[in-house]
């Protein structure tokens, strides 16, 4: 965290979204409308635990309901308070009309050191927050779907959809009320992973724009690129262990909690996760510089950033001392206000959390699809897809007879041409064409406009045209 004065979170936010509104033509009212949260709720509930009652305060904010549900994360973690979830409410309503997911924004939040509590206490916590939540119609498949977040997974997410489950016993749609539950349990293949996967794909898209490359200082793929990640959590494992396995990067610096490790060579994220699995935190890991202020590393030479983890980590504090060229907001809110001007003047290119870790949502979208329609993804059509396929590659191979050794298939081709797509293969592409068609919107307003030089202002315009449109079609 900065020690100069700085806007809350919130406030860093709303002055994003001032930037943007700034050069847009919105009419009067309306600007304040859309930047205001409409509402938090806070609840202090008790738990007995260990012999004694001990008491909990969560929020569950709704941002905009331009578009019902609204949608969001539910976060363990203490740094939670209501400023906080408030300003995650605010990007849930640009980040999901962005990327078209049918949602307002919400977000939600429980000050709790997760870390602290055994499996079945955390249930138990768990529970009794998603009946405060569900009572006042803040869990409901129509009107607020929460979804993971910092400190809560699968496992929270499984016991939310169970709670609500008990407490609407005739709702046929229980299981939309919250997405990111296990396969077992309703959810969808692919969302434990979406995050970090749509931080891959955000990638790929910018690296397919070579104007966009050159103006980040950088040139040619993403092959060889020096990668440094903050937090190897579920956003930072995923992309970082996709980039440097299936793209070519190198993961030259991973930054935790308890420090940071440093090898120019590249580290091997599998190998730093299990570690931490085992060890609780990166110290004693045998390869690589450790370093008890891991935060130094942000400021390493590296061709991209991925700051996953917390918000308010690159600030006025060490903005001017960041070196990489490109930085890609795994996080939500991770670069301050102050540091984003800083670094726009350095002519640092950064790639924003609202379009950036969008694909936890997207996949939430299907999910939530998925639940409503009762059916997996592919069920009706994969075998149907694949006996087509047959039909081709049968007609194929009888020319292939008669064309001797002047042609033949590969038996890879036909293997991969021959498998019809599953809900897995389904889902990522379904992610990757989301994340294309965002960044192109993005990038067309920060090129085609003379007064938007960055693509967090673009996303920003692109949002609040989206949200304006919506308001607009209600007659407001
Ligand atoms: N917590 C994630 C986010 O900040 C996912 C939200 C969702 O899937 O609803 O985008």
């Amino acid at each position: 965290m900065s020690t100069r004065k700085e806007p809350s979170f919130r406030e860093s936010v709303d002055l994003m979204f001032n930037r943007a509104v700034a050069v847009m033509d919105l009419p009067p009212g309306l600007e304040e409308k859309i930047r205001v949260c409409n509402a938090t709720y806070t609840v202090r509930f008790g738990v007995r635990l260990r012999g004694q009652i001990q008491t909990f305060t969560g929020y569950r904010s709704v941002h905009s309901e331009h578009m019902e549900p609204v949608k969001g994360g539910i976060r363990y973690s203490l740094g939670v308070n209501q400023d906080e979830v408030e300003a995650l409410a605010a990007l849930m309503t640009y980040k999901c009309a962005l990327v078209e997911a049918p949602f307002g924004g919400s977000k939600g939040g429980l000050c709790i050191d997760p870390r602290q509590y055994d499996e079945h206490e955390l249930e138990l916590i768990t529970r009794r927050f998603a009946y405060e939540l569900a009572k006042r119609d803040l869990i409901h498949p129509s009107q607020n779907v929460p979804a993971p977040d910092m400190g809560t997974g699968e496992r929270e997410m499984a016991w939310i959809a169970d709670q609500y489950r008990r407490m609407n016993t005739t709702d046929i749609n229980a299981a939309a009320c919250v997405t990111g539950k296990p396969t077992h349990a309703g959810g969808i293949q692919g969302r434990t992973e979406a995050t970090g996967r749509g931080v891959q794909y955000a990638l790929q898209e910018f690296f397919r724009h070579k104007e966009d490359v050159k103006a980040a200082g950088l040139s040619g793929t993403l092959d060889g690129k020096r990668v440094i990640v903050q937090g190897l959590g579920n956003v930072g494992y995923h992309a970082a262990k996709f980039l440097s396995e299936q793209d070519g990067c190198k993961v030259t610096a991973i930054i935790e909690r308890d420090g940071g490790l440093m090898d120019e060579s590249g580290l091997d994220v599998e190998a730093v996760r299990n570690w931490i699995a085992k060890h609780g935190g990166v110290d004693g890991y045998p390869e690589g510089k450790y370093i008890r202020d891991g935060s130094k590393y942000l400021e390493n030479d590296c061709d991209i950033l991925v700051p996953a983890a917390l918000e308010g980590v690159i600030n006025l504090d060490n903005a001017q001392n960041i070196k990489a060229s490109l930085i890609i907001e795994a996080a939500n809110g991770p670069v301050t206000a102050g540091a984003d001007d800083i670094l726009r003047k350095k002519g640092c290119v950064i790639i924003p959390d609202m379009y950036a870790n969008a694909g936890g949502v997207t996949v939430s979208y299907f999910e939530w699809v998925k639940n409503l329609s009762h059916i997996r993804f592919g069920r009706m059509n994969r075998r149907e897809e694949e006996a087509r396929n047959q039909l081709v590659v049968d007609e194929l191979e009888r020319l292939d007879h008669y064309l001797g050794d002047a042609w033949s298939m590969s038996p890879e081709f036909k293997q991969k041409f021959l498998k019809g797509a599953g809900e897995l293969e389904l889902v990522r592409s379904g992610l990757d064409d989301t994340m294309r068609l965002a960044y192109q919107q993005m990038r067309e307003i920060w090129h085609e406009r003379d007064d938007v030089d960055d693509l967090r202002m673009a996303s920003y315009i692109a949002a609040i045209t989206k949200v304006e449109a919506s308001y607009r079609a209600k007659g407001l």
